[in-house]
């Protein structure tokens, strides 16, 4: 693979972009409110494709709204692609997603200006969907039309949290949900996406950037815990069937167990219901979500087998019924080992000092990887903080995530 001389990104040019694109939908100062298919989104979008024909790219929109901005190779083949998606959270930050959509358009320009035509397509896209911030289940909606995962009666199905279904939503801003199917790509060689970090990892280790060697498995279980309602005062402690006692054995065991298994497990009890939830009333029943996630297959099955038989065994000792539904369940998602030493190979040649990490967060990345080789990388997120307006990354650490992206993309275009 042929060396990239050191690729110049202009600062300038990645902050103007990454302010101007967050003005669509600009929440609150720093923050940004941009849903799919929303005038912003239509805004931004529209944006987007207009800094790709700037670019000297062609510009082509697929049936979901995803705007690909494409640079022809001298050879023809497969493309290279490069993006994010560009909605966001209510309210989010001006980088998560965007910045990613942003990296791919500004690598692929750098790379045109300072080396000419590739030997191999290179294309920058703004996939339009990703945080179900509209359409609680949409997940991945961009990403998932470019795979091929959208059933066709599925845009009726969904419905929008203010109540109207994603075709409506379509037909709106003159797309046409009838023709997803078209949007699918079997012509991708392979896909990178820059994301910001999300979390404290990169800041800690001082650390501008990373090179993600795999997007986590996640499962979402919802469990129920019954035991006997009585009197606060009248029942006494030994006689008690109390799934709150029950409850609390449980959140402390398991995240201790994801305590003691040690980075990258992480185990999140994040929602708990208690009925009949009366201060003088032994509860009834406590319901409680666990969101348990490890990137290796093994690791991950082992981090299960864990909750689920401590969860058994204090409900069985404490003579409660237990009961749980697995409501979510993603393997974790390897990026491709190849293009993974491909960009850490980038980064020592354009002496980027990195990371090599796992991703915590799913992304539209684990849905390309269905149909094309994936590697992310990631930016350091100041504090860790995301999906909130106080996000934020240095101009300085964009600027190295990009440079480090655009000389993978030359390694494998050029
Ligand atoms: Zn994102």
């Amino acid at each position: 693979m042929p060396r990239a001389p050191r690729i110049a990104i202009d600062p300038a040019l990645v902050e103007n972009y990454v302010l101007s694109l967050a003005r669509h939908g600009e929440y609150a100062g720093t923050g940004v409110w941009r849903t799919v298919y929303s005038p912003e989104w239509v805004a931004a979008a529209d944006q987007y494709a207009r800094w790709c024909e700037e670019a000297g790219l062609s510009v082509r929109r697929d049936a979901v709204g995803n705007v690909w901005g494409r640079l022809e190779g001298r050879e023809g083949g497969k493309a290279i692609v490069s993006g994010s998606h560009i909605d966001t959270q209510c309210p989010g930050g001006r980088y998560d997603g965007a910045l990613g959509a942003l990296a791919g358009l500004i690598a692929i320009k750098a790379l045109k200006e300072q080396f000419g035509p590739p030997r191999r397509p290179l294309e920058a896209v703004a996939l339009c969907e990703e945080e179900s911030s509209r359409f609680p289940a949409a997940e991945f909606w961009g990403s998932r039309a470019v795979v091929g995962l959208v059933p066709p009666e599925l845009p009726d199905q969904l419905v929008a949290y203010e109540g109207e279904t994603m075709s409506q939503a379509m037909r709106a801003i003159g797309l046409d949900p009838a023709a997803i199917a078209s949007a699918r790509r079997d012509d991708i060689a392979a896909f990178v996406e820059l994301h910001i970090e999300q979390g404290p990892i990169l800041e800690k280790a001082d650390l501008p950037v990373a090179v993600v060697d795999a997007i986590t498995g996640i499962r979402h279980y919802l469990v129920e815990l019954t035991g006997e309602s009585n009197h606060a005062g009248a029942f006494p402690m030994d006689a008690r069937r109390d799934p709150m006692a029950g409850f609390a054995e449980i959140a402390g065991g398991l995240i201790a167990t994801a305590h003691r298994m040690g980075r990258p497990a992480v185990t999140t009890i994040g929602r708990v219901q208690v009925e009949p939830n009366f201060p003088a009333i032994v509860p009834r029943k406590v319901t409680f979500t666990v969101d348990a996630r490890h990137p290796d297959p093994l690791e991950r099955a082992a981090l299960y087998a864990r909750h689920e038989s401590l969860m058994r065994e204090v409900a069985a000792r404490r003579g409660l019924d237990i009961h749980w539904e697995v409501y979510m369940d993603l393997p974790p998602c390897p990026a491709d080992p190849a293009l993974v030493a491909t960009f850490a190979a980038a980064a020592r040649e354009q002496d980027i000092a990195f990371a090599t990490m796992a991703s915590g967060a799913v992304h539209d990345a684990q849905q390309m990887a269905a149909i094309a080789p994936m590697v992310m990388l990631f930016v350091r997120s100041k504090d860790g903080r995301s999906h909130t307006p106080e996000e934020f990354s240095s101009v300085d650490d964009m600027v190295a995530g990009i440079r480090l992206l655009a000389a993978g993309l030359y390694a494998l275009a050029y």
